[in-house]
């Protein structure tokens, strides 16, 4: 994990909410970690921790959805701009071989697109299934049927309907809890739900495992997302 001052390469919008930016730099990040980015002064505060979506060849990507103060200034950034990076943060996926389904709801795609590119390179003969939810319009499909070997992408329904949980070895997912919850319950009816891997989400201020600000219960202790996740064992965040 390191601190370092980069520049915006390219910065599109992919959709209405969505952009995808791009920032030099040479990370060594493990599919589901995140950064903590920062492109202004004081204000606001606090960074904002966003997925890596891509790291190769001196460059890092993030998709994001704009959504307040923080994203609206990414989502303005012109190839050239500073930007801050502390990272990469996290535990991130474990590492898994076989057949693995990957399952995204709209920003949720984003972390799963290293996962399908890391899972290939380490284990080739790997299976890597894509689903992707979107409630509007969707994007980046194209980039993800390069990345893995099958795509499904539902739009304006539940892309839970679409996954067979006995298929998989393992299946990592990332996207609204909601989403995530009905995931593993499909997957606990089907005896799978020990093979699932979940990405949290919370309000962060260091990112660092320092203030608490993120922590909650998991797994019946009090865990840190930044630090001891964002990637925990769906049974540990799910299960009564
Ligand atoms: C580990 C992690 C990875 C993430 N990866 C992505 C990603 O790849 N793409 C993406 O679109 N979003 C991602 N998010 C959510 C993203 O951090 C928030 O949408 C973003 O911080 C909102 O900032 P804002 O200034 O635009 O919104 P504001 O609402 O103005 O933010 C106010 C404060 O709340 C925090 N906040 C608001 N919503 C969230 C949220 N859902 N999660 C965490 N903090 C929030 C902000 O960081 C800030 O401190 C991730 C969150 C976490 C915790």
């Amino acid at each position: 994990m390191e601190f370092t001052k980069n520049r915006i390469l390219s910065n599109k919008q992919l959709c209405r909410d969505y952009y995808l930016t791009e920032t030099d730099g040479n990370g060594q990040v493990q599919m589901g970690q995140f950064y903590m980015l920062r492109s202004w002064g004081n204000i606001p505060v606090l960074s904002r921790p966003i997925s890596v979506f891509n790291a190769d060849q001196g460059r890092i990507s993030f998709v994001y959805k704009v959504i307040g103060l923080g994203t609206v200034v990414f989502a303005g950034l012109k190839p050239g701009d500073p930007i801050e990076l502390l990272g990469p943060l996290g535990n991130g996926y474990p590492d898994a071989e076989g057949k693995i389904a990957l399952v995204g709801g709209s920003a949720g795609v984003a972390p799963l697109y290293l996962a399908a590119r890391q899972i290939k390179a380490a284990h080739p003969k790997s299976g890597v299934d894509m689903y992707m939810g979107f409630s509007d319009k969707p994007f980046l499909t194209k980039e993800y049927e390069e990345a893995a070997d099958q795509v499904v992408v539902n739009v304006g329904g539940f892309i839970t309907d679409e996954i067979d949980p006995e298929k998989y070895d393992a299946i990592f997912t990332c996207g609204p809890e909601i989403m995530m919850k009905a995931l593993y319950e499909k997957c606990q009816k089907a005896g799978a739900h020990s093979r699932l891997w979940v990405s949290l989400e919370s309000r962060m201020a260091c990112g660092l495992g320092a203030c608490f600000v993120c922590s909650r219960p998991v797994g019946g202790a009090n865990k840190k997302i930044c630090k001891d996740g964002p990637v925990f064992p769906a049974e540990e965040v799910f299960s009564l």
